[in-house]
């Protein structure tokens, strides 16, 4: 999956339509396009990194922000007293479809632990 084709950096590019939650100037925001719960919002760095298994230390900062925006899109959303589920999966066995890194921020509905 290279830039020109991978569908997240097309939404980065506006080329594919999203409906935006949250920009800054390293991460973007926006509902997931097959919501599973009643919030959905997937956060994406606007640099192109296929999965975890790409990051360094240097993208520790970039890591911690992803957390800090995925904290205050669930208080704007009212599920952070509820509960919310921050997931990034990795990997074909755990359900990546989409080779740029995002983490879901699912909430809304109670959720069985542990994931299927
Ligand atoms: P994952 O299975 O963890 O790779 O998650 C990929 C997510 O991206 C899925 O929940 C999809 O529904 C979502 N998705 C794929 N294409 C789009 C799109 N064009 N706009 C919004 N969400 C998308």
């Amino acid at each position: 999956m290279n830039q020109k084709t991978c569908v997240f950096c097309r939404i980065l590019r506006r080329e594919v339509p999203a409906k935006l939650v949250y920009e800054n100037d390293q991460v973007l925001a926006f509902e997931d396009v097959n919501p599973v719960a009643p919030v959905h919002v997937l956060i994406i760095p606007k640099e192109h990194i296929g999965s975890i298994n790409e990051i360094s230390p240097l993208h520790d900062g970039l890591m911690g922000q992803m957390v800090t925006v995925a904290k205050e899109i669930a208080r704007k959303q009212n599920i952070h007293e509820t509960g919310f589920r921050l997931v990034i999966n990795n990997g074909v066995d755990v359900g990546q479809s989409v080779f740029h890194l995002h983490m879901h921020v699912m909430g809304g509905r109670a959720m069985a632990w542990p994931p299927g």
